[in-house]
Parts: structure tokens; C-alpha cells; sequence
């Protein structure tokens, strides 16, 4: 297999892009906006760069270009992986149009955060050899990969894609229930739902909290799961803890008003320089870089 397709090319597409390369692969990439095609190289030199710092296995002869077509992207393509936002009616058509050029041998991934590869796959061409393919950000740095089948994926596309992500250097893990948001993402959302409970009921400040979560159980549990952290403290433990701790934990079905008034008010975030926190532009560098520093440095320590 040496030619892949990818579609998309906002915060995930570049990152994936500079990893298949890596491992040896041709990559066409496209997006619909001729601004980030004209940022993209860019962005997939510097990925190209961490994973150099990485020390992630070169295997000679992979390349990226841009195209100016979808479907200049996908013919001929082994394997395709779009990237495209998150709304099932963009995925949609998007594999609709993909499922018109390609091969009939090509396996047409999603890297959905959270959206049933079932609602993608349904009603499509051939739909045994579409499956979730969700990268974690970013994508050149985080090893991990949800390979996730719907009602319609074919096993052997499982068993392939999962042959994939080791070779280029990844970790696969299999969902076998196609549930929204998979599994990281329902972990983390249920993590940040208590952080944000616990910061708008005063309990903490942000800063803090940052430091107690970072500091404290994301720290450990780099090193030891949460299955493995059970064990460790033992389930005595936490039965002890969770029979009176579980009723106690926030479970608001809807978004705090800590953050929908924050969104209401434009404070998005990094991307509006500011959110929760507040940011300057040099200092917003300063801090892509700094994590992408240390990201890297962890990354080769648990790997040893
Ligand atoms: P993004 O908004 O940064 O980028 C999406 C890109 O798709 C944009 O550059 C846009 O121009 C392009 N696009 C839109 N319509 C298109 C079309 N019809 N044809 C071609 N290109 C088109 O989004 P992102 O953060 O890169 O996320 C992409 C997907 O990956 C989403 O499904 C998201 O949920 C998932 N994902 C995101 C993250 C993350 O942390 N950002 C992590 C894992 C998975």
C-alpha cells in the first residue's frame, strides 16, 4: 500500500499527513479552502520536524502534495481519510463523493471525534470497508488511535486498519461498540464536566485546578491506566470511595453556563485570545511550542 488520500487539512489533516509520509507513503491532500492549502506545508514541515525529534522510524520514498480536486486526491488512493468538521451532513457528502472515485479495494476512514461510524456508512457504496479512524490532537505527537467499525464495517477492514496504525508507528485500540463519542472522548468529556462544575461552584480556581489534574491524576496515569489505577489502590478502595463520592459527581445533562456564556460572548478560546484564560499572540507561540516540547519529551521516556 503506498498511496493514501487526505481530506481536510484544518488542525488534524496536516499532522496526519506528515505521519503517513514518514512511513513511507505518497499523500494527496485536499481542502476546500485555498487558504489552508496555502498554509498547509507549512504546517505539515513542522509536524515533519517533532517527528524527527521523536525519532519515529523514516521509511524513504513518502511524499505530500496538495491537489486541487477531491477527486484528483482519491483516485487511486489505497486508503482515504477525511477530516472534514464535525457534522454528520458534511461526512456525509463528503463520502459520497469519495465512495464515487474510489477503488473498490480502498479502505474510506473517518476521523469523527465522536459521530457513529454507523450514521456515516449508511446507505453508502460498499460500506463494509468504512471505518473511524480517530487520531487524537495532535495527531503527529499522541500515538493513540480509536479504530472504531460500524453496523456495516467488515472485520477484515478492522483487522486492517489496526495493522495500519502500528506500521506507521501508532497505537490502535478497537471500540467494539459504536457509541458516540467512542471511548477518549467520553472519558475526557466526563472529566471535563466535573472540572468545569468544580470551577463555577468556586470549589477552585482555573489555575489550580490545571495544576491538582495535571499534577496529580494526569500525571500518574501516563504511566498507569485507569483499569491498572484501580488495581493499584484496590477495588476495596474504591467501592469504599464511589459509594458515597458517585451521588456527588456532577451529572448536568446540558453545558454549564461557564462555558455557553463564555461561547455567547466570543471568548472561544486560544483562537480569539482568550477563554478561560487570557492570551497574547507571541504568547500563544510561546505555549504551541512549549507543549509540543514537552509532549515530546514525555513520549520518548514512556516509550523506553
Ligand atoms: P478544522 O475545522 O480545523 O478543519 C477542517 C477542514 O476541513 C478545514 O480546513 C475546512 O476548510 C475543510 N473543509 C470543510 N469542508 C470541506 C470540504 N467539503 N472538502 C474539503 N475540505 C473541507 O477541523 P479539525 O479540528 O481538523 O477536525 C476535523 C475532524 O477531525 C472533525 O471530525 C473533528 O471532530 C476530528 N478531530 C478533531 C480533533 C481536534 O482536536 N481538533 C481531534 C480528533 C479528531
Amino acid at each position: 500500500m503506498t498511496k493514501a488520500a487526505v481530506i481536510g487539512l484544518g488542525t488534524m489533516g496536516p499532522g496526519i499527513c506528515a505521519t503517513l509520509a514518514r512511513a513511507g507513503l505518497t499523500v494527496a491532500a485536499f481542502d476546500l479552502s485555498a487558504e489552508q492549502c496555502a498554509r498547509a506545508p507549512a504546517m505539515v514541515d513542522m509536524a515533519t520536524q517533532v517527528l524527527e525529534k521523536l525519532g519515529v522510524n523514516l521509511v524513504p520514498g513518502g511524499s505530500v502534495g496538495i491537489v486541487e480536486s477531491l477527486d484528483r486526491a482519491v483516485a487511486g488512493a489505497d486508503l482515504v481519510i477525511e477530516n472534514v468538521p464535525e457534522k454528520l451532513e458534511l461526512k456525509r457528502e463528503i463520502f459520497t463523493a469519495i465512495c464515487r472515485v474510489a477503488g473498490d479495494g480502498a479502505i474510506l476512514a473517518s476521523d469523527t471525534s465522536g459521530i457513529p461510524i454507523t450514521d456515516i456508512q449508511a446507505g453508502m457504496a460498499n460500506p463494509g470497508r468504512i471505518v473511524g479512524m480517530h487520531w487524537s490532537n495532535p495527531p503527529h505527537i499522541i500515538p493513540m488511535i480509536e479504530v472504531i467499525a460500524g453496523r456495516e464495517t467488515k472485520p477484515d477492514t478492522v483487522d486492517w486498519m489496526k495493522a495500519f496504525a502500528r506500521r506507521i508507528g501508532h497505537l490502535p485500540v478497537v471500540i467494539r461498540k459504536d457509541v458516540p463519542g467512542f471511548v477518549e472522548n467520553r472519558v475526557l468529556y466526563s472529566v471535563m464536566r466535573e472540572c468545569v462544575d468544580l470551577v463555577e461552584r468556586g470549589v477552585i480556581d482555573a489555575q489550580d485546578l490545571d495544576t491538582c489534574v495535571s499534577w496529580g491524576i494526569g500525571y500518574k496515569l501516563a504511566v498507569v491506566g485507569p483499569m491498572s489505577l484501580l488495581d493499584m489502590a484496590g477495588l476495596d478502595i474504591y467501592n469504599a470511595v464511589g459509594s458515597y463520592l458517585n451521588r456527588e459527581l456532577c451529572d448536568r445533562a446540558d453545558v454549564a453556563p461557564y462555558v455557553t456564556e463564555r461561547v455567547a460572548a466570543g471568548r472561544l478560546g486560544m483562537k480569539t485570545g482568550g477563554g478561560i484564560y487570557d492570551y497574547t499572540p507571541e504568547g500563544i507561540a510561546a505555549l504551541r511550542d512549549e507543549r509540543a516540547r514537552k509532549l515530546v519529551a514525555v513520549r520518548r521516556i514512556l516509550q523506553e
